[in-house]
């Protein structure tokens, strides 16, 4: 097996690898695989290599695989469908939920880029700038997607099969498994997509996965240690008691999907939190962005991915993210009347970085005043209004006004999407069995290099291969080209493969476990639609909600007949 890796290479943006794999049979056709298509953010000149063609040929790419729905991930998509890409992009049913936003959303900034950039080169006496891609582009590589669930097991091409696993990153997000056979003996590559950190509020733990011959890894963070995400929420706590009882605003500026998500869905449980009932009880906190409002529909059609506190809450009938005095606005006006609501508030707007959208009329109306916050909740890269404000300016334009910063500024890092160091040695670590090959992708040069030091002194995985530039590997030759000055030359003794035929107990007993939970809450919970459909022949139900339930128990005896055609014995 080949792989070229044609992005995520030289830092950590424009995630995009290409698997090249032999035939099952002599003679079959190789299948070519994309991991990624993700775009290149940052600098302008980081910017530009999106425009560039794919170092390959696009038509010749049999399927993608999808690790979840970040832009550097996904963002190229549409590019590459336009280019001649007809394959299926497969991914997890929630990713597949978050694409059409993701997707609509950068055509939609890549438009407006473009009409700036047209009306630029007109006053220079130049030719209109056409868009990196448009929404027509977008909509047309949206029905591509292929929906999978975590830990289902899909064959895309013959010989070549592929598990999607919780990463526990963003909603939906994957680390992938893609079991194929070279020179007659089956092989595992795993791809880490971005790893996320343990103990985050609505997400999983990231998966560990135990073997592998080929792993690729990301280092976003190899050389960072974050602060507890239980501290930064302690924090969050008190600078929100402190500002709501002086009198003021908390504006908050944060990504539309996921943080927001998690913010609510922290909020929703204020009642719980000693001394934080009384001061928030009636207290609105608004949530104003037409994006995080859609995200945080489809996090509520995607519960099944919740963690199991989450999940815990939505079994005994609560609405995790969803509380009394939480308000969602979508139009321009609800947004505007927030700032005439002149009592202590919350205000939770995107985008995150304040480099547009909404919050920036937020910031405009509150950072002036001392009785305000504004709370910061993830990183705030060089050249943003938001690290301009959290570098301690005094005054910042805003709509060509210069508007004086005087509310209290806050920096929380423990909200942190990505593992830290510890986190990914903790998954490094993971492997029981040396994988023949581990490569270091997605991270700053200092970063990986940092990382792939750690991986030596402290695991079995002596030879790490930093990826530092756009180049192809062959897996079964060394790929020592690409390995560092600092790397001894030392061969892996690998351990053989154990037939991937055969099942890992571990992965029988979880799923023995997942039968008994499944079981357990079946019986009450079909009781209770049972009662409610009941309601609806008296005339009590209200049609959207009667339809929605109607087509869940549709769905569930179309999987009870499945389970029993599973069950008959084959011959
Ligand atoms: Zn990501
Ligand atoms: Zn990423």
């Amino acid at each position: 097996m080949k792989i070229y890796f044609c992005g995520a290479a030289e830092s950590v943006t424009g995630s995009c690898h290409l698997l090249e794999m032999e035939g099952v049979q002599e003679g079959d056709a190789k299948a070519r695989v994309l991991l990624d298509c993700g775009q290149f953010q940052g600098s302008p000149e980081q910017e530009a290599e999106n425009y560039e063609a794919f170092p390959f040929e696009p038509q010749a790419v049999d399927f993608l695989i999808l690790s979840h729905a970040h832009i550097d991930h996904c963002g190229r998509i549409p590019l590459l469908v336009k280019r001649g890409f007809k394959g299926p992009v497969y991914c997890t049913d929630a990713t597949a939920d978050l694409l059409p936003i993701m997707l609509r959303d950068s055509a939609h900034i890549a438009e407006l880029d473009a009409e700036w950039k047209t009306r630029k080169a007109a006053r220079a006496g130049k030719g209109p700038v056409a868009p990196l891609f448009t929404i027509e582009d977008a909509e047309a590589a949206l029905k591509n997607v292929t929906p999978v669930l975590y830990g289902q097991q899909i064959e895309p091409a013959p010989g070549v099969k592929v598990v999607f696993n919780d990463a526990g990153h963003i909603l939906g997000s994957a680390i992938l498994e893609i079991f194929f056979t070279e020179s007659g003996v089956q092989k595992k590559f795993v791809f880490s997509g971005d790893l996320g950190v343990e103990g985050r509020p609505l997400l999983n733990d990231p998966t560990y996965i135990k073997k592998a011959d080929y792993v690729v890894m990301e280092t976003t963070y190899g050389n960072r240690v974050h602060e507890a995400g239980e501290t930064s929420l302690k924090s969050l706590w008190t600078i929100i008691q402190n500002t709501i009882r002086r009198g003021g605003t908390v504006v908050i500026p944060s990504f539309a999907v996921g943080r927001t998500q998690e913010l609510i869905y922290e909020l929703a449980k204020y009642e719980e939190q000693a001394g934080l009932e009384s001061v928030l009880k009636g207290v609105k906190v608004y949530v104003d962005s037409p994006m995080a409002v859609a995200a945080t529909e489809v996090f509520r059609k995607n519960i099944a991915d919740f963690d199991e506190e989450a999940r815990k809450r939505v079994l005994a009938g609560e609405d995790p993210l969803d509380f009394a005095n939480l308000i969602l606005t979508s139009t321009t006006d609800e947004s505007k009347a927030i700032n005439e609501d002149h009592s202590p508030k919350i205000i939770i707007s995107a985008s995150g970085m304040c480099e547009a959208g909404r919050i920036r009329h937020h910031l405009k109306h509150n950072l002036w005043n001392k009785r305000n916050s504004v709370v910061f909740v993830g990183y705030q890269a060089v050249g943003t209004l938001g690290r301009t404000i959290t570098d301690g300016a005094k005054s910042v334009s805003l709509f060509g006004e210069e508007i004086a910063v005087n509310a209290e500024i806050y920096n929380l890092e423990g909200f942190s999407a990505h593992a830290d160091r510890e986190g990914l040695l903790k998954w490094a670590r993971g492997f029981e069995m040396l994988p023949q090959k581990f490569y270091l992708v997605h991270g700053e040069p200092d970063s990986k290099q940092a990382f792939a030091q750690t991986l030596r002194q402290e695991t079995d995985i002596k030879n790490p291969i930093i990826i530092e530039r756009i180049c192809e590997v062959d897996l079964l030759t060394d790929g020592s080209e690409t390995q560092t000055e600092q790397a001894p030359q030392q061969t892996l003794a690998p351990q053989p493969a154990a037939p991937e035929a055969a099942v890992d107990p571990d992965d029988a007993k979880a799923a023995v476990e997942k039968i008994e939970t499944v079981q357990a809450h079946l019986d009450t919970l079909l009781s209770a639609a049972r009662e409610k459909l009941g309601k609806a022949q008296e005339g009590g139900a209200d049609a959207e909600s009667y339809a929605a339930l109607k087509n869940v128990v549709l769905q569930l005896e179309k999987d009870t007949i499945r389970l029993a055609s599973e069950l008959v014995d084959k011959k």
